[in-house]
């Protein structure tokens, strides 16, 4: 594909190149020898040439991470502070390479320039940079025991944390970088190896990411990256009998297959998966900033976020502005090739997700919704869908009950001074959104509502130090913060009869 002359060049040469998969100091293709290729989304043209990895490659790559994991390897003998050090390193690589890592992003994903640059990738590299500061602090503690039954006895107990050891981690295509920051980030700190499986639709950055790891000092072998289709790569990492942990990021449909999958050596397993997250807007809220706030919440990466503010719930007095409000805000975003620094909103991943997206449309107009704004594929070229909010839904129809990953919000109203009861009615409980000027109204709410993160006059905020994941269907465990640390680390007693 001929690529525009005015882009990053660093991110052109990498788009052009022969791509080839990391497992240990090895850049390599897949043993196969076959490939599969990318599309650029904004036109569905081929993007690049990727190798399809299969279970040979992975089991390849496990064995490398088992080795690096070695008490012997260089990875368990580096200091904690060294490690520190070299996962820092590794995010301000990330700052440095900012404009490649997210024309990359761009590329391979079709969201906005702007965006991948504003948010991506400076979210990517601060939670390496949080995360390097946990490499010496995750210690374990001494313990006060008494043990009943051996009266007189003197003891010393601690617990000692120590890595979990070789890690699976399978990450989605709505974030790429930033989620592969998320699950390298506290594996790493922690002493854990890692094989890195990225979505067959956006590999591009993880595989920018490997070169990065070695050049930031982190020996081979510690972050492997293969590449290949979630039935083909992903499943057999998930099943590997000398993977310890699988870390997945995506469908709660796949994240049930990974649980199965983990069964064989019963696993360490954590899962962020699906959602259909409640927005709450009170009559008193400030509507200058719930508004736009909502539109937000549900627009932004074009609705590919597992945290979307998917269902808007509106008290009925103010009902008809929102709905207006955010119609309005609907049309004027500009919708267009993530590269054209005008684009607000890009197209989404790929024809499978665009069609997804339309097949729900489809679905809510025969089920009886009404679509205020939106609705329809844009254009012919290229995989645009319209900001669509649809009224009149109930939590029966599909548009209201399932994940739709796209640009889509369900409005509407709920009774005076009520929480409304439906918020909870899903399976769902990744996030949810709260707009009030009522601070005892918002903290009420934010408790009533069953999610892993409640935002309070503001939604999609995401940092480094806030635990992030699901309740109920949404998944297991939670990335950032300290955590997230919890999901890498086997905790060790031990015990001495003094
Ligand atoms: P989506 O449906 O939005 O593409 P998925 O949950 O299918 O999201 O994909 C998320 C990640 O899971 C991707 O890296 C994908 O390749 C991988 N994946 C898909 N199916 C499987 C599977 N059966 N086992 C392991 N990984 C899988």
């Amino acid at each position: 594909m001929a690529l525009d002359a005015t882009i990053d060049q660093h991110a052109r040469e990498f788009v052009t190149r022969h791509h080839q998969m990391l497992i240990g100091n090895d850049w390599v293709d897949a043993a196969s020898g076959q490939t599969f290729e990318t599309y650029d989304p904004s036109t569905g043209d081929v993007l690049a040439t990727i190798p399809r990895g299969s279970s040979e490659d992975i089991d390849r790559a496990v064995k490398t991470a088992r080795a690096a994991f070695d008490p012997d390897g260089p990875w368990r003998r580096m200091s904690p502070s060294d490690r520190g050090r070299a996962i820092h390193r590794l995010g301000d690589l990330i700052l440095e390479h900012g404009d490649e890592l997210a024309t990359l992003e761009t590329l391979d994903n079709g969201k906005p320039l702007t965006v991948a640059k504003a948010a991506d990738v400076p979210l990517a590299a601060d939670l390496f940079h949080y995360m390097s500061g946990w490499a010496n602090k995750n210690g374990g503690s001494t313990l006060q025991i008494s043990v009943p039954y051996m009266p007189g006895a003197e003891w010393h107990a601690y617990t000692l944390h120590e890595p979990v050891g070789v890690v699976g981690q399978i990450i989605p295509w709505n974030f790429p970088l930033l989620m592969a920051a998320w699950k390298l980030g506290p594996a790493l700190a922690c002493g854990c190896t890692v094989v890195l499986k990225p979505a067959e639709q956006t590999p591009l950055s993880a595989l920018r990411l490997g070169e990065l790891c070695l050049e930031a000092g982190i020996p081979p072998g510690v972050v492997n990256v293969v590449t290949g289709f979630g039935e083909e790569t992903g499943a057999p990492l998930a099943a590997h009998p000398d993977v310890d942990k699988v870390a997945f990021t995506g469908s709660t449909e796949v994240g049930r297959l990974i649980l199965q999958a983990a069964a064989g050596n019963i696993k360490k397993v954590s899962l962020e998966l699906g959602g259909k997250s409640p927005n709450v807007v009170y009559a008193d809220a400030d509507l200058e900033t719930a508004i736009p706030g909502a539109a937000n919440a549900i627009f932004f990466n074009h609705g590919q976020c597992c945290a979307a503010g998917s269902r808007l719930f509106v008290e009925e007095s103010i009902y008809d502005d929102v709905v207006s409000g955010v119609a309005e805000h609907a049309r004027s975003i500009q919708v267009g090739p993530g590269l054209d620094p005008q684009t607000q909103m890009g197209p989404l991943v790929s024809q499978e997700q665009m069609d997804r997206v339309c097949g729900f449309l489809a679905s809510g107009e025969t089920e009886g919704a009404e679509t205020v704004v939106g609705g329809k594929r844009k254009g012919d070229r290229g995989y645009f869908v319209e900001p669509t909010v649809l009224a009149g839904t109930n939590p029966r129809m599909k548009v209201e009950a399932e994940e739709i990953f796209g640009p889509v919000v369900t409005v509407r109203p709920f009774e005076r001074g009520a929480t409304p009861g439906d918020a909870n009615a899903t399976n769902y409980g990744l996030a949810a959104g709260v707009w009030t000027k009522d601070l005892s109204k918002a903290h009420r709410t934010a408790k009533a509502l069953r999610a892993g993160t409640v935002w309070i006059n503001c939604y999609n905020v995401f940092d480094a130090a806030l635990p992030f994941g699901g309740y109920k269907e949404s998944g297991w465990g939670r990335e950032m913060g300290a955590e997230a640390l919890e999901l890498y680390t086997e905790v060790k007693s031990v015990v001495t009869l003094l």
